[in-house]
Formats: C-alpha cells, sequence, structure tokens
C-alpha cells in the first residue's frame, strides 16, 4: 500500500517530469532556429561569392579588351607608317613591330577566350545557387514560423505546468519537499518501486532494512518511514 505522503510525491513527480520536459523542448527552440538561419546565410553567402567572383571575372574581361583595343590601334598606326616608310631598313623594323604586336594580340585573345568560358561557369555556379535559394527559401520560412508558434504554445504550457507543480507542493511538509528537491537535483524519477528487491531507478539491490521500511511500516514517531534507496538515494516504495 502506497502512503498518502507517498502518492502526493508521485503527484508531483508527474507534474515535475512535465514541467521539465516542457523546459528542455523550449530550450532547444533557439538552436533550431539557429540552424535554419544559419542556412539561409550560408545559401546567401554561396550566392554572393558566385556574384562577386562574377563580376571579377567581367571587369577582367574588360580590361583585356581595352588592351586589346589599344595593341590594335598600335598596330594600325604601324601599318600606316610602314606604307610611308622609304628606307628599306626603316621598313623591316616597322615590320618587326607588326609582328611582335600581332603575336602579342593573338596571346591576348587567347586569354580573353578562356576568361569568356570561366565567365560562363561562373554564370552556371551563380544560377545554381540563387536556385538552391529559391527552391529552399520557402521550406526554411516555414520552419522558422513553426519554430516561433511552438516557442509561444511551449512557453504557455510550461507556465501552466509551474503552476500544476506548484499545486502538487502544497500538501507536502517541507521536509519532504527538501528530500524531493535534493533528490531530483540529481535524479529524475525522485520515487520509484522496489522490484524483487532492487530500486528500478538504479537497478541494484536495497538492504532489507530499506526494502521493509519501504513496505511503509511506522517508525517509532509511529510515522509512516519514507525509505531511500542505500544506492542511489531515490525514495523507494513497495510495489506488490
Ligand atoms: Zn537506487
Amino acid at each position: 500500500m502506497l502512503s498518502p505522503i507517498l502518492e502526493k510525491v508521485l503527484i508531483l513527480q508527474d507534474r515535475d517530469a512535465r514541467r521539465r520536459s516542457l523546459e528542455s523542448q523550449l530550450r532547444a527552440v533557439p538552436e533550431d532556429l539557429a540552424l535554419v538561419e544559419g542556412k539561409i546565410a550560408a545559401e546567401k553567402a554561396a550566392i554572393e561569392t558566385a556574384r562577386t567572383e562574377l563580376r571579377q571575372l567581367e571587369s577582367q574581361r574588360k580590361l583585356l579588351e581595352t588592351e586589346i583595343g589599344a595593341e590594335e590601334d598600335r598596330l594600325g598606326r604601324y601599318k600606316t607608317q610602314q606604307l610611308a616608310v622609304r628606307k628599306n631598313d626603316e621598313y623591316q623594323a616597322l615590320g618587326h613591330e607588326i609582328d611582335t604586336v600581332q603575336a602579342h594580340i593573338g596571346v591576348l585573345e587567347g586569354q580573353e577566350l578562356e576568361l569568356m568560358y570561366a565567365i560562363d561557369a561562373a554564370k552556371e555556379r551563380f544560377a545554381a545557387a540563387e536556385a538552391e535559394l529559391r527552391q529552399n527559401i520557402n521550406g526554411h520560412e516555414a520552419r522558422i514560423a513553426t519554430l516561433r508558434e511552438r516557442q509561444v504554445s511551449l512557453a504557455a504550457e510550461l507556465q501552466a505546468a509551474e503552476a500544476e507543480v506548484a499545486v502538487a507542493r502544497q500538501p507536502l511538509d517541507e521536509p519532504v519537499l527538501r528530500l524531493y528537491d535534493r533528490i531530483a537535483s540529481r535524479h529524475m524519477p525522485v520515487c520509484v518501486p522496489l522490484h524483487g528487491g532492487k530500486c528500478s531507478g538504479c537497478h541494484l539491490k536495497v538492504s532489507s532494512e530499506v526494502e521493509s521500511a519501504s513496505r511503509g511500516k511506522p517508525n517509532q514517531a509511529n510515522q509512516p518511514e519514507l525509505a531511500t534507496c542505500d544506492q542511489c538515494g531515490r525514495l523507494v516504495y513497495w510495489e506488490s
């Protein structure tokens, strides 16, 4: 037979367990929110990286085109000069300059072609990064909304659970509450049945004194004793 005190302790324990569970669920929400916000930030950062890369490649290409334009102007001037010269050595010297400039233009055009390929690849990366965010953003935002709602409802449930704990504590005496709080700070559940002489909290065998006390045998003061497990300190009761 469960003593009236233990019955009240078990009610307190039930409500306390619910309060603790709500507390830990509520504590987990900000972490979950940060996780989703982190994903959005990472996807936006990937877009920014791809955008910066694309801009850099495009400005490199503009510089290269300006350089090619300048070399083509130089080539044009040499060709015009060559038409005007009379002396053979001057003609040949200009011919040599023309060859050099033409070769340089060839190298620059090769570089431009490589840049164009790189720009195409960067455009693809940019589009892929944008598409990924576009595809995921609705899911992310829905998840954030759900988590915020959960935060509000858990807070309300927790408040109610705390009030229920307070009510369950009222009929218990101060020494019992102190004992309960001391055990609860180390282990939950606080109060467990004995099964086959073993504490069902730590699964170790209790002494015969504890076992007989757990049957609710009155002590010298004729009060039903509160028996605690000699191994883990939980309150134990006899369950036939
Ligand atoms: Zn134990």
